[in-house]
């Protein structure tokens, strides 16, 4: 049998990470990471395949992240834990002990149940790059892509397709596409901005059925049409990869393996994090169904940190993100005005909109607007969006701290920010803190 000391299982985005901040919290502990994969995808990457990066290969994190920081790489399948004596199975036969063990199994594509999804040229979003490059290969000789799903990855695969100069069709069951994540004005803005670069947009209808022999030829909407497919690509949310934990005895439920805030299990030598873990909200403190790279490395660092020693609690998930069309960036942190309401918060909330340079004739200048959401009985912001150029993203990571640092509209009126003409808005105008202002006022 194999000794290992620390060992981590997964090696994506909260696997790498975790297996990095044990070897940086814990330098004389071997840390060992067993993946499946013999080359891992980005995952946030995968859409870009189809388009502007031109292949699996050229998607990949590089191994040397592991090499280079001391971190064993094994390349196999985890079969079994067995708690009580702290081994691990492999799929080739070994077993290897741990003294600490951390599940980063990450997730699958969720299924549904629409007849036809099993015919030939239906594919799911799988991280797996046999599978990615078999899906490459058939574009290459196809006239019409549907795409199941008008979230952010079926928004990024649809413009990528689209990119190939293929019929591409985007189906929503939602009035819009990216609904779920960004205000209803927003969303308009973006399916216009799909719209202008070829991409079809069907909302507020489902796929009922894929239809053809063995192959899909074309998919039945819940409108009674029926649309040509050669290729239906389904993009619609993941479930967390649990069984190797169910199987070991772990506390698991329908959010994944459950975590309490420090990311330790029902086994104390044994901690979980990224997309196969339970997740709540750091807003309302309910369970969180939000699955992304940027929260199982949060996740995976303190796991990481607190193998040996309880340094380190989880707030819980704001929500952070961004997406791109072309170059129109609308970036999110927590909650909507839609989605605060429905919590039953009563907001109130501040616009602006600005040049993201000044004065606006600098080289890359791109119209910034920025909407900020607030508690009106507490003042402490809830969320915000950003929409505009690449400058949008990093906007929402300072609206990200704002909400975790639970923040009010009249301290985000007086945040200190720095400005430079070929960088960022003026001082004057700058959105973030002109929407603050705005909400303020209107407070009073
Ligand atoms: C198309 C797409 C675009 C996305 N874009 C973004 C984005 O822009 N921003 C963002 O924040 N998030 C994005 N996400 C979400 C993000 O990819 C996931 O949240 C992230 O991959 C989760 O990382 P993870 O390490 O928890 O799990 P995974 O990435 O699912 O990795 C799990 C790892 O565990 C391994 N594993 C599982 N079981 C075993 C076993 N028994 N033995 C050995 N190894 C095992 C797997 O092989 C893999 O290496 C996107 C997701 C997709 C699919």
């Amino acid at each position: 049998m194999k000794k290992c000391d620390v060992v981590v299982v997964g090696g994506s985005a909260a696997g790498i990470t975790a297996a990095l901040t044990a070897r940086r919290h814990y330098p004389y502990r071997t840390v060992t990471l067993i993946r499946k994969e013999e080359k891992v995808l980005i995952p946030c990457g995968i859409p870009y395949i189809f388009g502007t990066v031109g292949g699996t290969d050229k998607n990949l994190i590089p191994d040397g992240v592991l090499s280079d920081n001391g971190i064993n790489l094994v390349i196999n399948e985890v079969s079994s834990i067995n708690c009580k004596e702290k081994t691990l199975l492999l799929s080739s036969g070994e077993t290897t002990s741990y003294n600490k063990l951390v599940l980063a199994t990450g997730s699958e594509p969720l299924k549904l149940s629409i007849p036809g999804l099993d015919k030939k040229n239906v594919f799911f979003v799988k991280k797996d790059i046999h599978y990615l490059k078999s899906l490459l290969k058939r574009l290459g000789s196809v006239r019409n892509v549907v795409v199941l799903g008008g979230g952010f990855i079926g928004v990024e695969f649809a413009d990528e397709f689209k990119k190939k100069g293929m019929n591409v069709t985007i189906v929503e069951m939602l009035p819009h596409c990216l609904m779920l994540a960004f205000e209803e004005d927003l969303c308009k803005e973006a399916e216009k901005k799909l719209t202008s670069r070829g991409v079809n947009i069907i909302t507020g209808t489902k796929i009922e059925e894929i239809l053809g022999e063995d192959t899909v030829t074309a998919v039945r909407l819940s409108d009674g049409r029926e649309l040509k497919a050669d290729i239906v690509l389904v993009g619609v949310g993941v479930k967390p990869n649990t069984n190797l934990a169910e199987e070991a005895g772990l506390d698991v439920n329908r959010g994944g393996v459950v975590v309490d805030s420090t990311m330790q299990t029902s086994d104390e030598s044994i901690f979980a994090c990224g997309d196969c873990t339970t997740k709540r909200s750091f807003i309302t403190d309910k369970p969180s169904g939000l699955r992304l790279a940027s929260i199982a490395a949060i996740e995976a660092r303190i796991a990481g940190t607190n193998l040996f020693k309880i340094q380190r609690n989880n707030p819980g998930v704001v929500g952070v993100f961004s997406t791109a069309i072309g170059d129109l960036v609308l970036a999110t942190a927590g909650m909507t005005e839609k989605t605060a309401k429905e919590e039953g918060f009563e907001v109130s909330c501040g616009y602006a909109e600005a040049p993201d340079r000044h004065p606006g004739g600098m080289p890359g200048m791109n119209q910034m607007k920025v909407k900020l959401v607030f508690n009106k009985v507490t003042q402490e912001i809830l969320g915000g969006q950003a929409v505009g150029g690449p400058s949008a993203g990093e906007v929402v990571n300072t609206i990200s701290a704002c909400i975790q640092n639970r923040m009010k509209a009249d301290n985000i009126a007086v945040f200190q920010i720095g400005t430079h003409p070929a960088v960022t808005a003026s001082p004057i105008a700058y959105p973030m803190v002109n929407a603050a202002e705005m909400a303020n006022i209107m407070m009073k």
